[in-house]
Formats: C-alpha cells, structure tokens, sequence
C-alpha cells in the first residue's frame, strides 16, 4: 500500500495531512511507501527532513500510483489527474453544494471521503474533524478577539485605579463555542452564551458562563438525534432576537460560531445590533465562510463600522496550523486504522460499516452518498 501526502494546492490553506508521528504509525500499519510533497508541512512547522526521519520519501510525483491520498481539502480536477483510478481519498471535502466537483472525483474513478460526514457516534469521536479543527478555532477566536480589542479583559485592581473585566458574549455552544467560552472565562472576562440546543445551557453554566435564550416549548425540543440544532421557527427567532438585542448593546465581545449543518449559517445578529455596540467593540463570525452570522461579516476581512469590528478570518484553524494538522493528522490516521486489513497490509474496506456509508462520498466511477446524488436519480 502506497499513501501519498500532497502539498495542499490552495494557497490558504497552511495545514496538512500527516505529521512525523502519523507517518510513523501508518508505517506500523502496514504503509509500503508513503510519499510527502515537497514543502507539505512547512506551513506546519515540519520540515522535509522530519517527514524522511519518520520514514517518508519526499517526492514531487506522490500521488502517482498512490493507493490513498490524504488531504485537507477537496482535490482539485488538476489534481485529480494525477490521481491513479481506485485511489481512496481522504479529505474536509465541502461537499454541500458542489456537486459538481462530486461527480469530478466519481468521474476521475477515487473513493473520495468526507472527514466532515464523520458520524457522532462514540467509536468515531477520534476521527471526528470537525470536533479537533472546531475546538481549535473556538479558543483562537477569543484570541483574535483579544488582539483586536482595545481593552484589558480581566478586572485588574491597580495603583491607577480599576479596571473592569470585558463581557464576551458567545453565539452557538457547540464544540468552537464550549472551548471559546472557557478560553474567554480563563482570560478573566464575564461570559455569557446562547445556543437553540437546550442541553447546552447545563454544559455553559458548568463552565462558569451565564445562559441567555428565550426557554419556550420550540426551545425544550430542539434538538435533532444526532445531536445538532434545528431550524427555528421565525416566530423563535423574533423572539430570541429581541432578547440578544438588548444583551449585545452592553457587550464587549461577540463570538458567532452557529452554524446548522447543510444549510447556510443563521443570520444572528443584524446591522442594527452591530450599529448598537460601542465603539471599539469586536465581533469574531466563525460561520463568515458559511454566510455568516453577523450582518456585514466578510470572508477574508475585518470590516470596521462605526469603530466596531467585524472580523471574518477565514480557517481560523489553520491559524494554529501545526496544532491543528497533528489533530488532523491523527483523525485521519484513526479512520485508515479501521480501513487497513492488519494481515494484508492493504485497504479492505467494509463498505457496510456506518462510518464508511456516512462518509463515502464515491465509488467505482459514481457518486454514492445518499445526500448527494444527481437531482435526475
Ligand atoms: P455546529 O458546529 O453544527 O454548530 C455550532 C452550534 O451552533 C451548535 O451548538 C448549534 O446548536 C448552534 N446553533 C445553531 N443554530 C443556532 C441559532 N439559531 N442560535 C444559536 N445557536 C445556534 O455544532 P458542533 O460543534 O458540531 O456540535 C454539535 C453537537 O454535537 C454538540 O452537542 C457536540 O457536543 C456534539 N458532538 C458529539 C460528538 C460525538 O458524540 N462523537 C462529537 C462532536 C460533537
């Protein structure tokens, strides 16, 4: 079995596939030959030389005849020439809406794989991307937070007299919005937090945070199975709306990370909630490259409104590319692990096992996932 590491191809994107550690272990696994792109993990922090001391080549023609591709993003159709038919593919595909860019991996013959379809099951949870990459971006937000705002966030009690702690408010308690929470709270702010899920409002309070919704009967079920938020009626969202307009009035620090999976993220808070903070004020969108939460947020920039920032960076994740990649790295190794036949040393996958059926995107030449088949079918 042969595995190939790309240099990723879209130039925003820092992070990469495997590390030292993983190469070693997929070694172990069973790996004949893995091949490394020239330069794939500098914008990591690893060097060529790291890869081969793990026991990778480095090569400028990885992919070719390689069995599987290990990548962040979605092979591009260039790519995908240099891809041998049969090859497995394992990336954060972005696979809602792109259909096209679907049937290019089906038509270019690879079992492609979405990291992000992963299901939320218990056997899952350690190659679950979305969690390691989410987490990441939830404390690097209250970061960039910090950085752009004028202001001390603790209360300090100085000679020069007091200065009060800054209030952040989180927007969406997933797994980004659990971890900026508790980052914002060891920082020294007062944070506060609202999430549609009803669970969450045990799980912000544990981390010392106060909870703000509208707790009506919508609200007590909105949950779906699988454990993520649902659409809210636009009667809730009124209601919920009228209620985070007055609270972000007196807040310092807005975090959005709400995002509903398949559908464009939910419009939170609007130019006019913007235009009633103060001055200096900073609100960090996570969803910006899924529409955005915040009115007025752009991918890629800081929009400044009446002294108030708007900040849309886009992977914030890969801000903190070596730590995200080794995360990465190792949800990908997790799931080859189950892929691998351990006599064989080669890819045997069972086609019939959920995780495979939940993120199998293609095969054989077809695209195969159920949500994602060709509108005629
Ligand atoms: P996500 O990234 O899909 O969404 C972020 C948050 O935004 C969610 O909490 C969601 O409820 C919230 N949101 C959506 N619409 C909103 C709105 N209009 N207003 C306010 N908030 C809104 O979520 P996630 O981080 O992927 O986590 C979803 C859940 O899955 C969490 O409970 C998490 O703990 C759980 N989870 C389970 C596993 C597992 O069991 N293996 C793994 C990871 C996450």
């Amino acid at each position: 079995m042969k595995i190939a590491i790309p240099l990723e191809s879209d130039g925003g994107e820092p992070r990469v596939a495997a590390t030292p550690e993983t190469i070693k272990k997929l070694k172990a696994l069973g790996a004949a030959e893995i091949a490394v792109e020239p330069g794939a993990g500098v914008k990591s922090g690893i060097r060529d030389s790291d890869y081969e001391a793990a026991g990778a080549t480095i090569s400028a023609d990885a992919t070719r005849d390689a069995d599987v591709v290990l990548k962040v993003r979605r092979p591009s159709a260039e790519e995908l020439t240099r891809y041998k038919r049969g090859a497995a593919v394992f990336a954060i595909m972005d696979p809602y809406g792109n259909e096209p860019a679907l049937q290019a991996m089906a038509d270019a013959g690879v079992s492609a794989f979405a990291m992000e379809l992963m299901p939320r099951i218990t056997r899952a949870q350690v190659m679950d991307v979305l969690s390691s990459q989410a987490n990441l971006a939830g404390y690097r937000a209250v970061i960039d937070a910090t950085a752009e705002y004028g202001r001390a966030l603790p209360m300090m009690m100085t000679a020069a007299g007091t200065v009060p702690a800054a209030r952040i408010f989180i927007m969406g308690v997933g797994v980004a919005g659990l971890q900026a929470i508790a980052t914002a709270r060891r920082l020294g702010a007062v944070v506060t937090a609202t999430d549609v899920r009803p669970a969450t409002k045990e799980q912000v309070e544990s981390l010392g945070a106060k909870f703000l919704a509208v707790e009506d009967e919508e609200f007590k079920n909105a949950q779906t199975a699988g454990g993520y938020a649902k659409e809210m009626s636009k009667e809730y969202q009124a209601k919920q709306a009228a209620l985070v307009a007055e609270h972000i009035k007196k807040q310092d620090i807005v975090i959005t990370t709400a995002l509903i999976p398949g559908r464009p993220a939910p419009k939170l808070v609007s130019a006019a909630m913007v235009d009633s903070m103060r001055p200096g004020s900073v609100l960090i969108d996570l969803a910006v490259e899924r529409g955005g939460n915040v009115e007025g947020a752009k991918a890629g920039e800081i929009v400044e409104i009446n002294g108030v920032k708007i900040v849309g960076h886009n992977n914030v994740a890969g801000r903190l590319a070596a730590t995200a990649s080794s995360l990465y790295a190792r949800n990908l190794y997790a799931f080859l692990e189950i892929l691998v036949n351990k006599e064989s040393k080669a890819l045997a996958i069972n086609w019939d096992d959920e995780i495979v059926k939940a993120t199998a995107l293609t095969r054989d030449g077809a695209v195969v996932h159920p949500n994602f088949q060709p509108k005629s079918a």
